[in-house]
This record gives C-alpha cells, sequence and structure tokens, in this order.
C-alpha cells in the first residue's frame, strides 16, 4: 500500500510491470482511494536484502511438511498434492 501524494488517502494497486529480468524491481500503478481525489500514480518498488536467516540455502519449513514426489505436475498452473 502506498498514500497519494496529493491528499495522503491510501492507494489501491491497480497493477504492476517487471522492471528488470531478475523481476527484482516493479512499477506499481495505484489509484487513490478518496473518491474526491482519485489520483493516479506510479511507484518503484526494488528488493534491498533479505531479513530472514532462513533463506540461508536450507529449503522452507513447509517444503520439508510435503516432499516434491508427494505432488503431481500441474495442470492448470498450481500443483496439487496426490
Ligand atoms: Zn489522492
Amino acid at each position: 500500500m502506498f498514500r497519494c501524494p496529493r491528499r495522503g488517502a491510501s492507494g489501491r494497486t491497480r497493477t504492476s510491470t517487471k522492471m528488470n529480468n531478475t523481476n527484482t524491481v516493479r512499477r506499481k500503478y495505484y489509484q487513490c482511494n478518496n473518491l474526491a481525489c482519485g489520483a493516479c500514480f506510479t511507484t518503484m518498488e526494488a528488493f534491498e536484502k533479505l531479513t530472514s536467516k532462513q533463506n540461508s540455502g536450507e529449503a522452507p519449513c513447509r517444503m520439508t511438511l510435503f516432499p516434491a514426489t508427494r505432488f503431481r505436475p500441474p495442470t492448470t498452473g498450481r500443483c496439487s498434492l496426490i
């Protein structure tokens, strides 16, 4: 969420586009939630750094609960349990 630069009301993300090949920078398109304003504006969002120790090369906890062999290949874009 980002605040409208005009009056400070909350903004709603309408869409976003990636700005580089590693998908670490995105341009987001917002619309102000204040109906009297309704301004449309963009922001740039970039990955800065990891803040958790969990992603230090080990699999996240959730992945250890369901081994990869328990999933069948995706048919509709999402994995499902066998
Ligand atoms: Zn506004």
